[in-house]
């Protein structure tokens, strides 16, 4: 192919099976690599193939989650994907030098998600899963472009402040046509010991989101689930085994392994 040619990318032909989905949030540190790792590694031990690009520049943590430290290998013009937990995984934190701020802007950021769909040898996929910066950048909008049949899971927490900025990265979706599939609300609330529960982040945060896009898109928009806070995930989440690998039969695991079932 010419330099200036686009890219081919198998999983934006019209027929291709590949379910893509990216998770997105309104701002960071709502639970959205956290949700991202464990859909996938649920999905993985359902028997779907699973990959997840990280495309969270600011903040790529799905390595650690993984338990990935190994490199992408390069094959003739293919990178290989690393693989963990039965999921294959590429990270923009995989090619830029540990310790240094990521300074791109959007150009290079639309070229460099342009070479994880294109470049990688990704095999048949059942479902790719992109975890998108937090806000309403530019990646957003490549993804859109880049991967028309994308499908976007917006993640919020209780928090009326968190759903404002929450509706405004559906709202980028809702512009670039994408199909919204639903919300998931996370750090919902607490279980006490006496089994009530206590809502740190306040309630209803998910709920809003949900009605505010299925109005602004004409066509429902559920809320998929409410993950509780969980100190399981987070444990298991900085030990590179997600949840619903570790610890299944936990609150936060059994709404995640529920999310994924209906993805
Ligand atoms: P984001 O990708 O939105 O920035 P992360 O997934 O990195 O958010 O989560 C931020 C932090 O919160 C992480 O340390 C993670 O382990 C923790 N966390 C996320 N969701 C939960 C939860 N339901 N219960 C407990 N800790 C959580």
């Amino acid at each position: 192919r010419g330099t200036d040619a686009a890219p081919e990318i198998p999983f934006a032909k019209p027929d291709s099976l590949t379910r893509v989905y990216a998770i997105a949030s309104g701002k960071g540190g709502v639970g959205k690599s956290s949700v991202t790792a464990n859909l996938a590694v649920a999905m993985a031990q359902s028997g779907l193939k699973v990959g997840v690009i990280d495309a969270d520049i600011y903040g790529f943590s799905i390595p650690r989650m993984l338990g990935v430290s190994q490199q992408p290998t390069k094959v003739d013009d293919m990178i290989l994907p690393p693989v963990a937990h039965g999921v294959k995984v590429i990270s923009i934190g995989m090619f830029v030098p540990p310790g240094r701020p990521v300074v791109w802007r959007g150009p290079m950021l639309h070229r460099a998600l342009e070479q994880f769909l294109a470049d990688v040898y990704w095999g048949d996929l059942d479902v790719l899963l992109l975890d998108l910066p937090p806000g309403t950048g530019d990646i957003a909008i490549s993804v859109a472009q880049l991967l028309p049949n994308s499908e976007l899971v917006v993640i919020t927490t209780p928090q009326v402040a968190a759903a404002e900025v929450a509706e405004r990265a559906g709202a980028i979706a809702i512009q670039t046509r994408q199909r919204i599939v639903g919300v998931v609300e996370n750090m919902s609330w607490l279980e006490q010991p006496d089994g009530t529960r206590l809502e740190v982040f306040g309630s209803g945060g998910g709920a809003a989101v949900a009605d505010s896009l299925s109005r602004a898109t004409g066509s429902a928009v559920a809320l998929l689930g409410q993950i509780p806070l969980d100190m399981a995930l987070r444990e298991a989440g900085d030990g590179g085994t997600p949840v619903v690998a570790t610890a299944p039969e936990s609150g936060a695991a059994r709404v995640l392994a529920h999310v994924a079932a209906g993805l």
